[in-house]
């Protein structure tokens, strides 16, 4: 997110934009543009030269009317109230139009996490949940991994808050690891909950999809099990990934004229998602230039990387063939390159209901956390597919039924249940 938007002040627009459309009363508008409550707090951290540090932390609960608050923490260095602010409302959405029990809820702390040592981020992460302990819970408030934080950070802050309630609680955070409290699937839920939808929209456009192709921005997590899906599940090709090439300073996309084999290319991806594009030259590979993904000439496109990308200057370079666009990544298009999908009637998954493959993983995980039983990796992926699925067709049938765009459906369908809870439980 750009330093110049306040991410806060889009998300509150946005809201108010599908407000309108749905005609609620101001009082359900007022209580709906706020977090319900708001936590900003010192962690004092012991550095390894004996210094104190003094951190702030973050965490921002927007509404829990349909259960407890769900959300990441991120440890980077631009954080601010105002981004965990947005962050968490857009959770309360995400978690609403997936249909899982769940508020939405935001976490961080402003640090680059790559400038402490492995100890110090222990401590740092200790710190946080020695100040929150209280305020979050299974049945209160569930963080998970973002940016900046992984699954090990996860694992730490699951033993502090075992520690400090007397009684081992896994399910107080999701994003652990297999074997620590993490679900089998969760790998693959974000990629393989993008396939899914995309596989419904292309059944009502009456797509044969195995013969359609589809370009991909990234190769991170999300985008390797999105084009592994889009070739095993649909049947079709990947003309290309893309990837940010750290050594160069650039963006390459990477295509191959018979389609990619994405597992060779993980083979020669490090853990950031940069391939070593000699490799992938000695094999047959084209590297072109970052861009070069979006004028592909496919029937879907899966921006998969960062916010942003699919915008006024980019969206022009759309090829006529394209039908979809599945947003895989958080925020990658901009209003007026939606303007433009209006325009050539391109079909678009929103981005909240598109990536929700990894919040309902999540949520997998604490029900198994609860249950003390663990399910295997294909019941888990089955259950994303019925749930990634019924999301999407409540989205489409509100879009029919109102004449809208998916977005503004995908937000009718989430506000709609989040202010029905509130209905039901007596807040209005
Ligand atoms: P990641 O860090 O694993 O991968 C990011 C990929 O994008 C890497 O391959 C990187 O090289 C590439 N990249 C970075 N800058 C680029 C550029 N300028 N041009 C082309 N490629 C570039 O991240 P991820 O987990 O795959 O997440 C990708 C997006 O999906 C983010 O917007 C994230 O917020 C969103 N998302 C992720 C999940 C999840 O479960 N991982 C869930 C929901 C949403």
């Amino acid at each position: 997110m750009s330093e110049k938007i306040n991410a806060f002040h889009m998300a509150q627009q946005q809201f108010d934009h599908v407000a309108e459309l749905l005609n609620l009363d101001p009082e359900v508008r007022e209580m709906l543009r706020w977090p319900m409550r708001e936590y900003k707090f010192m962690i004092p951290v012991r550095m390894d030269d004996g210094t104190k540090r003094v951190f702030f932390g973050y965490r921002i609960q927007h509404n829990d009317a349909r259960g407890p608050n769900k959300g990441g923490i991120r440890f980077h260095p631009a954080e601010t109230m105002d981004t965990v602010r947005a962050l968490a409302m857009w959770m309360t959405w995400k978690c609403a139009v997936a249909d899982i029990p769940l508020g939405g809820g935001k976490g961080g702390v402003a640090i680059d996490p790559s400038t402490l040592s492995v100890h110090e981020k222990e401590q740092l992460c200790r710190g946080w949940v020695d100040q929150m302990w209280r305020n979050i819970g299974p049945r209160q408030d569930v963080p998970a991994p973002d940016v900046g934080t992984t699954p090990q950070m996860m694992g730490w802050m699951m033993d502090e808050y075992s520690k400090l309630v007397g009684e081992y609680t896994p399910g107080v955070i999701t994003g652990k690891p297999v074997g620590g409290g993490g679900s089998l699937g969760r790998t693959e839920a974000t990629g393989f909950g993008v396939i899914y939808t995309v596989r419904e929209a292309m059944k009502h456009l009456k797509m044969d999809s195995t013969k359609a192709w589809a370009a991909i921005q990234g190769f991170g997590n999300v985008a390797q099990y999105a084009a592994i899906g889009f070739i095993e599940m649909l049947g079709g090709k990947v003309a290309c990934v893309s990837y940010w090439d750290r050594e160069d300073r650039a963006a390459y996309t990477v295509s191959h004229k018979d389609g990619i084999d994405p597992y060779f290319l993980q083979s020669i991806t490090d853990q950031y998602g940069t391939i070593d594009k000699d490799k992938a030259r000695e094999a047959g590979y084209e590297i072109e230039p970052g861009d070069a993904w979006i004028g592909k000439d496919v029937d879907v496109l899966i921006p998969a990387a960062l916010e942003g990308q699919v915008n006024a200057e980019t969206v022009q370079k759309i090829s006529d063939r394209v039908k979809i666009v599945a947003e895989g990544a958080n925020g990658p298009t901009t209003p007026e390159a939606d303007e433009f999908f209006k325009e050539r009637g391109i079909f678009d998954i929103p981005d909240f209901l598109c990536n929700a493959g990894g919040v309902t993983t999540s949520y997998f995980e604490s029900v198994q956390n609860d249950m003390n039983f663990y399910w295997s990796k294909e019941e888990v992926l089955s259950k994303l597919d019925h749930k990634m699925t019924n999301a999407f067709q409540a989205v489409l049938e509100m879009a029919e039924k109102e004449g809208v765009y998916m977005r503004d459906a995908a937000y009718m369908v989430a506000i709609g249940r989040v202010v029905k809870a509130m209905e039901l439980r007596g807040w209005l």
